[in-house]
């Protein structure tokens, strides 16, 4: 097999850290532009979150080329 490329990232996600109110973790979401309840990893308690606006989330995105425009400029 030949040796790829480097493979340049072609979308992009954002994640939102969350601390569980029971436990103190920290639960990381993509992106939650619902309001929605959910289920700490450490704990396993549910709780309510606050969720992103979603044209900030696309704002950053577009801004970002969706990952494209953030490659490291020497490649
Ligand atoms: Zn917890």
């Amino acid at each position: 097999m030949p040796v790829a490329d480097p493979v340049k990232p072609e979308g992009l996600a954002m994640l939102f850290v969350y601390v569980c109110p029971y436990c103190q973790n920290e639960v990381v979401l993509v992106a939650p532009t619902r309001p929605m309840n959910v289920t700490c990893g450490a704990c396993r308690n549910a709780f309510p979150i606050v969720p992103v606006d979603e044209r900030t989330v696309q704002y950053v995105m577009t801004i970002l080329g969706d990952g494209k425009a953030a490659v490291d400029p020497s490649y």
